[in-house]
């Protein structure tokens, strides 16, 4: 990359390391528990660590269908006789020196047996009462060491991680039936806009002219939702100062934040910042990245604010880079930082005064290609992409450099 002299941001935008160190500043954890069942808890965030009860496995157990016998009998060619038998659920006796028990993959090794012989390795003799054993044995083999998963007293899962199917089955495997995780976030979502109509409110061949359907309700719906949130819809706020007083102060009544598309540039019909000022206070205005500079944070009475750009991919790409840190701590989650990539560009690209956040995706060389119209308005860019590349300001990218890379889909996890 061909970076031209390191320039300070465009003047009274807010770069967007700033704009998220001042975001998760005020997201102090919502602090607010409920206990779950362990199907009920797929991606809620963990609130209290869990340590283990027991050690797993509890005992040392067979990894194979075979034969457990002491390593200092098993020479290749010897011949053992059998003096027991384990099925899994059962506990063997102790195994008499110089004999082999038949065993079955999970079943508890017998105390005196220190090896397990796969069945394969061996030849059994006179019905199975005797078993020769066809390969050189090495001691320890195919036993599973008791707490060699988990030690009973390890902390197995994190106060403020996201629960897994993973991370469920292992509170699954300790017994635990229930865990206690953080209440969802409340979030109001507001759209605003008179040009705005509703999906299945009019056919689209009825549109009048400058109508256009609102999109950024459904897809801050729903990332919301991904996010864990509980969604409070709280509908559209006309073009007019006194609607949007009325609705923020409404909606701040009920929920910890409140989010809202449109209506925080700089035209007349931008109504959003004097409503958030009048009932409140605004931490900051205007980030120095594109797309998304119209975003403002602050708050509205006892509530959190974040206003968002109208723009289809202005709002969705800054919903990707703030709110989604900003609610995931709020829920207690610590690690909210974006898994990013480095991967290499397969085009050329002239920097801009703003920090970039291109809509890329990976071709079958692991390069990352880019899509041709990056306008803020142009959905079909996300639908296309399963990327972000994050080009810096001023900062040319010649084919073949190395670039950041942030995943969607790790983004929408
Ligand atoms: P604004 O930020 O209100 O100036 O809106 C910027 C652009 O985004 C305008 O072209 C709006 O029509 C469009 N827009 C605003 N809200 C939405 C929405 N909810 N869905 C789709 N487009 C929108
Ligand atoms: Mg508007």
């Amino acid at each position: 990359m061909n970076a031209t002299a390191a320039k300070p941001a465009p003047a009274g935008l807010v770069p967007l390391d700033d704009a998220l160190k001042t975001l998760l500043a005020h997201a102090t954890p919502l602090g607010r528990t409920e206990t779950v069942s362990l199907l009920a808890a797929d991606g809620r965030v963990l609130a209290r660590a869990e340590t283990s009860p027991l050690s797993v496995p509890a005992l040392d157990n067979a990894a194979m269908d075979g034969w457990a016998l002491r390593a200092a009998d098993a020479a290749e060619g010897a011949v053992l006789p059998v003096s027991q038998r384990i099925a899994a659920g059962q506990v063997g006796q102790p195994l008499a020196a110089g004999s082999a028990a038949r065993i079955f993959t999970g079943a508890p090794v017998p105390d005196g047996a220190d090896t397990v012989v796969q069945q394969e390795h061996t030849e059994a003799l006179d019905g199975g009462a005797r078993v020769r054993l066809l390969k050189p044995v090495k001691l320890g083999q195919h036993v599973r060491r008791a707490g060699e998963d988990v030690q009973r007293g390890a902390t197995v899962l994190r106060a403020g991680e996201r629960l897994t199917p993973a991370a469920i089955g292992m509170a699954a495997s300790l017994g635990l039936a229930q865990l206690e995780v953080a209440h969802r976030p409340r979030v109001a979502l507001l759209c605003s806009g008179d040009e705005l109509r509703e999906p299945g409110s009019i056919a689209p061949a009825d549109m009048p002219a400058g109508a256009i359907f609102n999109s950024n309700r459904y897809t801050l719906h729903l990332l919301l939702r991904r996010l864990g949130c509980e969604v409070q819809d709280a509908g559209s706020i006309p073009d007019a100062p006194g609607a949007t007083v009325q609705a923020l102060s409404c909606a701040a009544e009920s929920a910890d934040l409140i989010i809202t598309s449109g209506g925080v540039s700089v035209g007349e019909e931008d109504h959003i910042r004097a409503a958030v000022q009048q009932l409140g206070e605004l931490h900051f205005w205007r980030l120095a990245i594109k797309p998304g500079k119209p975003f403002a944070f602050g708050r509205v009475r006892g509530a959190h604010f974040i206003g968002l750009p109208g723009n289809p991919v202005s709002s969705y790409v800054t919903f990707l880079l703030l709110v989604r840190p900003f609610v995931l701590r709020l829920a207690g989650v610590e690690h909210v930082a974006p898994p990013a990539l480095t991967l290499r560009a397969a085009f050329d690209w002239k920097a801009g005064s703003r920090r970039e956040f291109l809509r890329v995706r990976r071709n079958a060389a692991g390069e990352v290609e880019r899509f041709a119209n990056q306008g803020s308005g142009v959905l079909t860019s996300l639908h296309w992409a399963d990327g972000l590349l994050d080009a810096p300001a001023d900062c040319d990218i010649a084919r073949g450099d190395a670039v950041r890379f942030l995943s969607l889909t790790e983004l929408l996890a």
